[in-house]
């Protein structure tokens, strides 16, 4: 397959120097980006999967404070790995870490591989994260493709690229001395200048390389948001809470801990109102809060105990709110 962009190894070589020497100016400070350890590597690529970088912040924090260590993560109880998941959503992501964790530890004797093929190996690491590992952690010259980096080749190249050819136009732009740089300032050129709707190519280092120049901005409709409304029951009593927990073979966070739906009353107000939002769907949610029984089959949680319990996302926020936890 002949390279798509840019065409000679003169303008190869000055879109990566470009490229680099922006990044290396203008890079976010990322708590990921301090060390090079693949434990930790591995970790912020898995929470940064369909998730914001500035949500992602605390909670990567936090799960290091609680498993410093693969051998921690690895020992620990799912039920702890998930508490410490809880507001990141996509909760197999968390399973697949521990599994992941589960097997460097019993079959790499707890050292993180850096072939890229004995990490396609290990749960939940495909394609795009076994290289992102292998070149930020382990200096492979391996390219990765991530939707960010899509948007650049495509803008770049002036041509809708399609499956392989985008890999293999990653891999002829890869500057293979510094790989983990490169494919990290790809991604950051791609969230912060060569954005979806407005691309800032005034700012853009490697402007003098693009085919496009912006005009190939983003053509697809956001997908419109369902509504829908839910009303749940915050009950409590002597420093406790009461949980339902989700069925194990849930579609959706099978096994995590909520509120239970119902408890509104005609007579009185909710205790709060919020919004919430999963995947295409987004959720007036009601509070209310009950002093009477109510008909569920649940468990009443110590409010201290509450931190080590797998709470949904949306349980979190509203015990947040309410000053539970
Ligand atoms: S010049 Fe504009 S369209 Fe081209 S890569 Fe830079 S930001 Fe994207």
């Amino acid at each position: 397959m002949s390279p798509v962009l840019p065409p000679t190894t003169h303008d190869r070589r000055n879109f990566q120097r470009s490229l680099l020497s922006w990044y290396d100016l203008y890079r976010r400070d990322l708590p990921w980006r301090v060390s090079r350890d693949p434990y930790r590597v591995w970790l912020s690529e898995i929470m940064l999967q369909q998730t914001r970088v500035t949500a992602v912040i605390a909670h990567y924090h936090e799960f290091l404070r609680r498993f410093p260590t693969i051998e921690k993560l690895a020992a620990a109880r799912e039920a702890s790995v998930l508490a410490a998941w809880s507001g990141l959503g996509y909760y197999r992501r968390a399973r697949m870490l521990h599994a992941a964790a589960k097997a460097v530890v019993r079959d790499h004797a707890g050292k993180f591989p850096s072939a890229t093929g004995a990490l396609l190996a290990l749960p939940g690491i495909g394609r795009y994260t076994s290289a992102a590992i292998a070149s930020i952690a382990f200096d492979q010259p391996v390219a990765v493709v991530d939707g960010n980096v899509e948007r650049v080749l495509h803008r770049m190249s002036g041509r809708r690229l399609g499956g392989e050819e985008l890999w293999t136009a990653a891999n002829d732009l890869l500057d293979a001395k510094r790989p983990g740089d490169f494919n990290q300032a790809m991604m950051e050129l791609g969230a912060t200048v060569c954005k979806p709707r407005a691309p800032s190519c005034l700012t853009c280092p490697v402007i003098a390389l693009c085919a496009t120049c912006g005009e190939l901005t983003a053509t697809s409709k956001p997908v419109p948001q369902k509504k829908r409304e839910i009303n749940y029951a915050l009950n409590c009593r002597n420093g406790e809470v009461l949980l339902v927990q989700r069925a194990r073979d849930a579609s959706l966070m099978p096994g995590m801990w909520e509120l239970p739906e119902g408890g509104m009353s005609s007579a009185s107000q909710p205790q709060m109102t919020l919004r919430h939002s999963i995947t295409v769907t987004d959720y007036k949610v009601r509070v209310w809060c009950c002093v009477a029984p109510l008909p569920v089959v649940g468990k009443w949680i110590p409010v201290g105990r509450l931190k080590q319990v797998a709470l949904t996302g949306l349980a979190r926020k509203i015990l947040l709110a309410a000053d539970i936890i």
